[in-house]
């Protein structure tokens, strides 16, 4: 490699293996790069198939400064190439055996021309902590959930001590027990247990691992150089604050996507995260429909439901009247593929559209674009505010519940639908968001947050700016 190269800092970047974690690790990998880092980013070897599939080895490989590496999860690849991994086990997998060969790599590009200067793992990566320190680099984390969520974590002992979790039986799914108000959340009053992620509920078998988890790394946490969020002061204030008193350095340097499109150069952009291919066919559509008309439907890359949740979601669309353009991944339902109702898809040929996997980001900036209807991931909720899209929630698990109670309740930009969903209720909830008073106010205020995030990613005085200066310059080792 070339002098040039050898005198740039050096980040290894490590996701967690899932699309809603290696959309944003990539975008912060970009984002250092186009900063002057040299960058090797480093997938689980199932994922980086996937990745060479939607978008060909050449895109991946066309920058010798910012490089890919593989290492192994552990685990056998599942049978079908496109298969979405089961998230708790793979991550039980890699901090069973993710060590050794991470160890390997980061030693290997030690004893090259471009040593590493610099680890940036995902927070829930925290068997890479330990190699950090062995080979003496700093290592910050980034937490690609909602910041509120970390917070909701580390309330697990609080909750069990107390006795209000995990739940005595089933029953108390159905009584009402779980609209409770937890009192002792800071900067979060009024939130339900409902609202909490719900690993900690019942404590099934893979829960156990999550909640033990969830102590182990919120500690291990804290022996890191930083933790990144990709969200932004103007929204997460005062999560922030108290995030500050649990962790040494906190940096919000969000939206991601936002600082990605204003500092990465086209040839950088040009590679991308998706595991499926999208179908950019979905941009085509919107061009032909008119401003704020459609409501976007995506539950995201791991939220599955029944085959009565698919038809109630099918007939509240069709009684809402409102155009729709409705991602759904080949493995959504549980157990089988989506079948749709013929009778569903006769009625909504003319102002519907289903797809499989999208380009998101560019679908929520669309201006015919007028709510969304998500599961409440982190990057879809992110994506959406920044786009000034409104939105009704459906949670499914980890920090979809807290991240549509803020969207609710603090921010004031989403509804929330009923678990046990039913097609009249998704009828009058699309309803009140395209047409209603309600609607109309959660716009404005998205809108009015929309405009706070681009000021946060301004060239060189937005807050998130600020933070990216500040996390290079604190936590690059300089020899
Ligand atoms: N995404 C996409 N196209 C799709 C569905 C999702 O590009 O059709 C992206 C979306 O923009 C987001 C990520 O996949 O960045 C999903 O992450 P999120 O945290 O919203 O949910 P998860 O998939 O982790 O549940």
């Amino acid at each position: 490699m070339g002098s040039e190269q050898e005198k740039k800092p050096h980040a290894v970047c490590i996701p967690n293996p899932a699309q809603g974690h290696i959309n944003p690790m990539l975008k912060l990998a970009k984002i250092l790069h186009a900063k002057g880092f040299l960058i090797t980013f480093v997938n689980n070897e199932f994922n980086h198939q996937r990745l060479v599939r939607s978008q060909g080895s050449d895109t991946l490989s066309s920058l010798s400064s910012f490089r890919f590496e593989t290492i192994p999860d552990g685990l056998p690849p599942p049978d079908n190439k496109d298969a979405t991994q089961d998230v708790n086990i793979v991550l039980k997998s890699l901090h069973e055996t993710g060590y050794t060969p991470f160890r390997s790599l980061v030693s290997k590009i030690n004893a090259s021309d471009t040593p590493v200067t610099c680890i940036v793992a995902d927070f829930v990566m925290g068997f890479t902590l330990p190699v950090a320190e062995e080979l003496g680099i700093p290592e910050v984390l980034l937490w690609t959930s909602g910041a509120g969520s970390l917070i909701l974590y580390d309330q697990y002992p609080n909750l069990i001590e107390k006795g209000l979790m995990p739940l005595q039986d089933p029953s108390y799914l159905l009584n009402g027990y779980m609209d409770t108000i937890v009192d002792f959340i800071p900067t979060m009053p009024g939130i339900r247990l409902k609202d909490i992620p719900p690993f900690v509920r019942m404590i099934q078998p893979g829960d156990e691992f999550m909640v033990e988890f969830a102590y182990r790394e919120i500690e291990r946490a804290k022996s890191a150089s930083g933790i990144i969020f990709n969200t932004f002061n103007e929204l997460d204030c005062d999560i922030l604050d108290t995030l500050s008193l649990m962790f040494p350095t906190c940096y919000a340097i969000g939206p991601l996507h936002l600082l990605e499109d204003r500092t990465v150069s086209k040839s950088l952009a040009s590679i991308k995260s998706n595991l499926w291919k999208e179908e950019p066919e979905c941009l085509t559509w919107l061009d032909a429909q008119k401003p704020l008309s459609v409501i976007y439907v995506n539950f995201g890359s791991i939220t599955v439901m029944t085959h009565d949740q698919l038809i109630a979601f099918c007939w509240g669309l069709e009684k809402s009247n409102h155009s729709f353009l409705w991602i759904i991944r080949p493995d959504l339902v549980i157990g089988e593929s989506a079948v749709m109702p013929p009778e569903f898809m006769a009625a909504t040929s003319e102002r519907g559209l289903l797809a499989s996997w999208c380009p998101q980001e560019q679908v929520l900036s669309h201006p015919s674009i007028g709510g969304f209807l998500t599961h409440s991931g982190w990057n879809s909720t992110i994506e959406s505010i920044s786009s000034g899209v409104p939105m009704i929630c459906w949670p499914f698990f980890a920090d979809q519940q807290p991240n549509c109670w803020l969207s609710c309740n603090k921010w004031g930009v989403a509804m929330e639908i009923d678990n046990d969903v039913k097609s009249d209720e998704v009828a009058k909830l699309v309803i009140e968001l395209m047409d209603g008073e309600k609607g109309f106010e959660m716009r404005n205020n998205v809108i009015d947050l929309k405009n706070r995030a681009e000021e946060a990613c301004t060239v060189l005085s937005g807050s998130s700016v600020c933070g990216v200066a500040m996390e290079i310059d604190n936590n690059v080792k300089r020899d």
